[in-house]
């Protein structure tokens, strides 16, 4: 069994370090740190370059993007799902044309070439930093673009992940995509870094590769390479010089776990038999037809607003419903999808929904907002929705992202039952859950989406890589509010799930559920991980779970008390 406290460190000879568990499992191996700089040496060598004019140092930036660009999309095409779209996208964020002016009028100006790559950076990174939300995220994507481009021009290697010659906990600042795309997870134990999220690249990648991460690690950089370390990605703690004994021993005892959990095959229910919906969150048509493979009851968030981030126009009600059919169609006479309207907005502008130019785009017009300005647009979708449901016959539920009051469910309720579909609302501001009563009134669930409700509890971006201790969904704010919705539904007898990072979380998930919660919808990797925990506790533990996570003081503690509760 996993151990929350394992050996405790002491003062002399061990280290605790602690950050944010982002995917689960226990790893003891030692530190290879990422090289992440070029060396100083060689900058200095290449000094300006010695071009004769800005021409040809022009033509040497583009030979730089070409190769950085190039290798970008090779390991692309080596990688699959999130791993080759962060890849792809990242070349094409080295190919960009406005990067490249930029670049063009520095040099224009007089600069020096690497000095000129650096400023059209710095200005990219400053733009992308005020968008917030998914366009901050790409700052540390820019940032190792600049590395690689500066690593081409001065004749270095670019920089990354060393291959390992033997099994390994990677540490890094960051990990951009193109350090970890081609990771070999026998090698690679673990991933550890002092900045990132629990949505950052790092955690999107080691939950692919099923390989234990913490992220937001003060201090961890600083540990020397070849240390051996125990790092617990449920607890978030990494121990340096460990007893090796214990330390093989609850690597063991996790793996025996995991292969557990891994035979999981539903239907949700807690051991006593409490049903509960373990479903899925898909982007498109794709990632659907992928997660019908696990043992799920459905979808619990189809996020439509991803099939049209690279639109300029609205699709036709015709092409959105052929688009949505293919989300419905592998659950057609399986349970039931939940499609979630346009998000547009703040992390996620759609070109042709969003509004340009807001000074603060997380706080505006996203979400169900955009339709008070267009109502066509919202109507328009909810008719492609119920064509779709009616083409293919699958159960299908709508519900409305970023709802603040009242009125504004009624009335979305009303457009959606108009066309004989379920309606719901998603629980994203905290104004929402605490009116979760009211809410039901006028809808027919609530979906809390934990992701947004922290940051908005929190004020705190969800993607700000500095500030992911308060972008924790076991903060005792948000689990208050959470408590609150599921009561809502409980005495509503109305169904309330969670669809947001939380519900993939395999301790709180069981918490969630002790609290009323009705269904867990979740990334397709998680599930049985979650559904196989929830099987192994009764209704009573879930409730004490609740409890013990509602009373405690910190997101430490309280998954300390969690993890207590449910395994003794
Ligand atoms: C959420 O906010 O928790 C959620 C599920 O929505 P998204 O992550 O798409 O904003
Ligand atoms: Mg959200």
């Amino acid at each position: 069994m996993v151990t929350f406290s394992g050996t405790r460190p002491d003062a002399s000879s061990h280290r605790l370090l602690r950050g944010t568990p982002v995917v689960p499992g226990v790893a003891f191996a030692p530190v290879l740190h990422a090289r992440t700089e070029v060396s100083a040496d060689a900058v200095t060598a290449y000094g300006d370059g010695g071009f004769a004019d800005e021409a040809e140092a022009l033509e040497a930036y583009d030979q730089a993007v070409g190769t950085v660009a190039s290798g970008f999309e090779a390991k692309a095409e080596r990688a699959s799902g999130a791993i080759a779209e962060v890849l792809t996208a990242s070349a094409g964020l080295t190919r960009d044309k406005g990067l490249r002016s930029a670049v063009r009028k520095q040099l224009r100006a007089g600069d020096a070439l690497l000095a000129s790559v650096h400023g059209a950076v710095e200005q990219f990174a400053t733009i992308f930093t005020g968008m917030g939300g998914l366009m901050a995220e790409r700052v540390a994507d820019l940032y190792d673009i600049e590395r690689r481009l500066v690593a081409r021009l001065v004749g270095e290697p670019e920089p990354g992940v060393p291959t390992p010659e033997h099994p390994s906990v990677l540490v890094a600042e960051d990990l951009a995509p193109a350090d970890t795309a081609g990771l070999d997870p026998t090698l690679v134990r673990a991933l550890v870094t002092e900045r990132g999220g629990p949505t950052s690249h790092t955690a999107i990648i080691a939950r692919q590769l099923g390989i234990p991460c913490v992220v937001g690690v003060a201090g961890a950089q600083a540990v020397a390479s070849g240390t051996a370390v125990l790092v617990d990605g449920v607890a978030g703690t990494i121990e340096t010089d460990p007893d090796a004994t214990v330390a093989e021993e609850r690597v063991a005892d996790d793996h025996e776990l995991r292969a557990r959990l891994a035979t999981w095959s539903g239907p949700g229910a807690t051991a006593d038999g409490t049903p509960v919906k373990v479903l899925a969150n898909v982007a498109d048509g794709d990632s659907a037809v992928s997660a019908a493979e696990a043992p799920i009851d459905g979808v619990g968030l189809f996020r439509t607003e991803l099939c049209f981030l690279n639109r300029t126009e609205e699709p036709s009600v015709e092409e959105q419903a052929a688009i949505y059919a293919d989300v419905l169609r592998p659950f057609a006479g399986r349970g039931y999808v939940v499609v979630r309207t346009l998000d547009a907005g703040s992390d996620k502008p759609v070109a042709f929904a969003t509004l340009e130019g807001e000074e603060n785009p997380a706080l505006g017009v996203r979400g169900l907002r955009l339709s008070f300005s267009n109502p066509g647009l919202m109507e328009r979708q909810l008719d492609a929705i119920a064509l779709a449901a009616r083409e293919v016959g699958t159960e299908t539920w709508v519900m409305a992202p970023m709802v603040a009051t009242v009125a504004e469910a009624a009335s979305f309720a009303d457009q959606v039952r108009a066309r004989g579909l379920k309606a719901g609302v998603m629980v994203e501001v905290p104004s929402a859950a605490l009116l979760a009563h009211r809410m039901l009134e006028v809808v027919d669930f609530l979906s809390i989406g934990t992701n947004d409700l922290t940051q908005y509890t929190m004020a705190a971006d969800r993607m700000a890589t500095d500030l992911a201790h308060l972008t924790d969904p076991w903060q005792p704010a948000v689990l208050q509010l959470v408590a609150i919705t599921a009561e809502a539904g409980r005495q509503a007898g109305k169904p309330v799930g969670v669809c947001g990072e939380a519900a993939a979380d395999p301790l709180l998930a069981c918490a969630l559920v002790g609290m009323g919660i009705t269904s867990l919808s979740m990334a397709s990797a998680a599930v049985r991980a979650v559904g196989a925990q929830l099987a192994t506790v009764g209704m009573d533990a879930c409730e004490e779970a609740a409890e013990a996570a509602l009373a405690a003081s910190d997101p430490m503690s309280a998954r300390e008390d969690v993890f207590r509760v449910l395994h003794g």
